[in-house]
């Protein structure tokens, strides 16, 4: 047997903190609390969007730089001094020729816990 118990509650703003009363799904006690709440999480995604495009941004302009000397690989530590940031990629395929290949963009490379290698670049549907 089941049934649902109606239960007027109070509760807080999410906002403001002001206590509410009423329906239980009730979060807010106005609609400007409302809309100053759900702005403010859409700044923080915008926030984060933008804070990943600048991480990527930065690896692909290193990655860029080494293939303009004409390197194909490098050391994780000597990228990490340089502000490369190994945890954001745009392409992963795991385990070709033993080891995980991730992408930045055109950009691709095998990488090791120590380094990068057979860097170049290559459109993601390429093999
Ligand atoms: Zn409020």
């Amino acid at each position: 047997m089941s049934y649902k118990l109606h239960i007027e509650e109070e509760g807080n703003c999410l906002e403001c903190g002001t206590a509410i009363s009423g329906r239980r799904d009730k979060r807010f006690c106005s609609l400007s609390c409302k809309n100053k709440y759900n702005n403010r999480a859409q700044m923080v995604k915008r926030q984060l969007r933008a804070q990943t495009i600048a991480a990527l941004t930065g690896n692909y302009a290193i990655l860029e730089a080494l293939l303009k000397e004409g390197k194909t690989g490098a050391g994780l530590e000597e990228l990490t001094e340089l502000g490369f940031d190994p945890a954001y990629v745009t392409g992963h395929r795991r385990g070709h020729f033993r080891h995980d290949e991730y992408a930045c963009f055109d950009i691709w490379y095998y990488r090791t816990d120590t380094r990068i290698f057979h860097l170049r670049r290559k459109a993601a549907d390429q093999p």
